[in-house]
């Protein structure tokens, strides 16, 4: 497989479409469409264009036009975008930069000009992608961090209240780690942290959020989830954790599970669920799984 940066170029013009992509071909992968529907299907498949070269002047559907849907859609809306057109007043450039194109080239194009600039944006792109992959992410462990929970959870919660959709959390919580630290040294029980963080990322699905919420604790937000499907789901876990032996060394953890319900307002009283029934897991012998069992009025969503 190719790491190529993917161009999507997008022109009524076949010709036009032609000489960009022989202009790009040699250094990255292109994606070719000359109407807008077209290009709004190809903006959203696989592989995901790290940029776009869009025409404004289009019969049918215009460049702008093309641009707001795909700002409006959360898988194309970071894309970048640099307008390729016959206009060059200064009213449709800035028209087209505060839409919220990164650049304007403007036809005739030069090639080294469009190289230079395309260039440019890619790195910016992939510069930003970092940061941002930086800013959500625990260093050590490459599970999201605390930051990105916490935003994601309410978000989600907000998100199952207005669908009546069901959403638990998982709270886990590794069983003496100070002993292992102390016994092993932290080095080891850095690289034990990281083993126990790989199997609790790969125990979520695609839609769900694993991150670490302090030193050896992390959390798992189940969407669509019932308590008791998170119960069976922190179970296995359980049970991975405890026949994993990361170097070799024993290694267990408790879990606290709680599901959303219709009183809780903040993502904190959630986590406080979980972390109570977590706190319940630990005082009965820990490396088991404790249920939030709530209040009598508690009403699950
Ligand atoms: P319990 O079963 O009650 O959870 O006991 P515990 O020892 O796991 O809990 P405690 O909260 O007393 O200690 C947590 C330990 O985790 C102490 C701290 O040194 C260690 N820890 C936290 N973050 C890291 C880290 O990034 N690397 C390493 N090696 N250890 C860490
Ligand atoms: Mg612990
Ligand atoms: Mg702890």
């Amino acid at each position: 497989m190719s790491n190529k940066a993917v161009i999507l170029v997008v022109d009524d013009v076949p010709t036009n479409v032609q000489a960009l992509a022989l202009l790009l071909k040699e250094d990255y992968g292109i994606k070719v469409a000359t109407d807008g529907v077209r290009a709004l299907q190809l903006a959203g498949q696989d592989p995901i264009p790290d940029l776009i070269l869009l025409d404004v002047k289009m019969p049918d559907m215009d460049g702008y036009d093309v641009l707001r849907l795909l700002k409006e859609n959360s898988d194309t809306a970071k894309i970048p975008i640099i307008f390729v057109t016959g206009k060059d007043s200064e009213e449709e450039e800035e028209y087209g930069l505060e839409l919220g194109a990164v650049d304007y080239i403007t036809k005739p194009i030069r090639p080294s000009i469009v190289k230079a600039r395309v260039k440019t944006h890619l790195m910016l792109k992939q510069q930003h992608d970092q940061l941002m992959a930086m800013a959500t992410h625990d260093q050590l462990t490459g599970v999201y961090n605390r930051h990105y929970l916490v935003d994601d959870l309410s978000k989600r919660m907000s998100q199952s209240k207005r669908h009546n959709e069901a959403l638990s959390v998982i709270m886990v919580d590794i069983d003496h780690f100070k002993n292992v630290n102390d016994t092993f040294g932290h080095l080891m029980g850095d690289l034990i942290l990281k083993a126990v963080a790989k199997v609790v990322g790969e125990s979520a699905r695609k839609e769900d959020t694993a991150a670490r919420f302090g030193g050896e604790e992390f959390v798992l937000v189940l969407d669509n989830c019932t308590a008791y499907d998170a119960l069976i789901k922190a179970e296995r876990l359980r049970s991975k954790i405890e026949a994993l032996m990361p170097e070799s060394i024993a290694v267990t953890a408790s879990f606290g599970v709680a599901q959303l319900d219709a009183h809780i307002q903040q993502y904190e009283e959630l986590l406080k669920n979980a972390d109570t029934a977590l706190y319940a897991a630990k005082e009965e012998g820990r490396n088991r799984v404790v249920l939030y069992e709530g209040k009598s009025n508690d009403i699950p969503i």
